[in-house]
């Protein structure tokens, strides 16, 4: 039996999955500070991201990015992330497979934990709303562990992870170890998001690749011996 970690935001749903309640963020303080929306989207984002290059849990606190841009832009607060992600909720929805991918991989007799950078109080209430609470046995969060999926205690005890980033789910696990399975084209990924964060790819190859989330019970079984092969040599 192997703990096997998958991502959520752009693995098992879509990546876009947001865009509707941070559009409705941007649009509201843009609203009341007499912006444009893509202005306030701009703000947020590069300090999303700048923290994402230091590799900060904070991140991926969208109520203190917002509350920032607001204060930013003259405003005394943001409005509530939280209840603006209930209001959009309805609207969330599994990628193709996911499901069974989960229910195949527990089948296995593998432990299966979602890990996200996303915090506990935004991914909770996304993973009970689509039953994923049902279909795992754990849930890893950054501010569980007050670092992003790039330091050896968040990815403790676990033998694989499969997800859609190059260097959250590539990168920083295979140095720690880990089995690593890309989801999505990784030539195209990995030249982005190796320039979007300042780290260099090129030496980087997941151990496996698929295109399809049913692909990858299959995946993961096909390497997990290989390893346990190797650590007994
Ligand atoms: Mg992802």
């Amino acid at each position: 039996m192997a703990t096997v970690l998958i991502d959520l935001d752009g693995t098992l749903i879509p990546l876009n999955a947001w865009r509707p309640v941070f559009a409705e963020l941007c649009e509201e303080i843009a609203r009341e500070a007499g912006v444009r929306p893509e202005d306030v989207w701009r703000r947020a984002r590069q300090r999303n991201l700048e923290q994402m290059r230091a590799l900060d849990w904070r991140a991926f606190d969208w109520q203190r990015i917002f509350t920032e841009v607001a204060r930013e832009l003259g405003l005394s607060r943001a409005p509530d992330v939280g209840e603006a992600l209930q209001r959009h909720l309805h609207a969330f929805t599994l990628n193709e497979g996911a499901a069974e991918a989960l229910a195949r991989l527990r089948e296995m007799g593998h432990r299966v934990e979602i890990a996200t950078n996303g915090h506990a109080v935004y991914q909770l209430p996304v993973i009970r709303r689509l039953g994923l609470d049902r279909l795992v046995d754990g849930v890893r969060t950054s501010d569980m562990y007050q670092c992003p999926k790039t330091c050896p205690q968040y990815f403790e005890n676990a033998d694989a992870i499969v997800g859609d980033n190059p260097i959250f789910d590539v990168y920083f696990p295979r140095r720690f170890g880990l089995i690593t399975v890309f989801y999505g084209e990784w030539e195209r990924s990995s030249a982005v998001h190796g320039q979007r964060m300042a780290i260099d790819l090129t030496e980087t190859v997941p151990h496996a690749v698929v295109k399809a989330l049913r692909e990858v019970p299959d995946a993961v079984e096909r390497l997990l011996p290989r390893r346990s092969t190797a650590r007994s040599l």
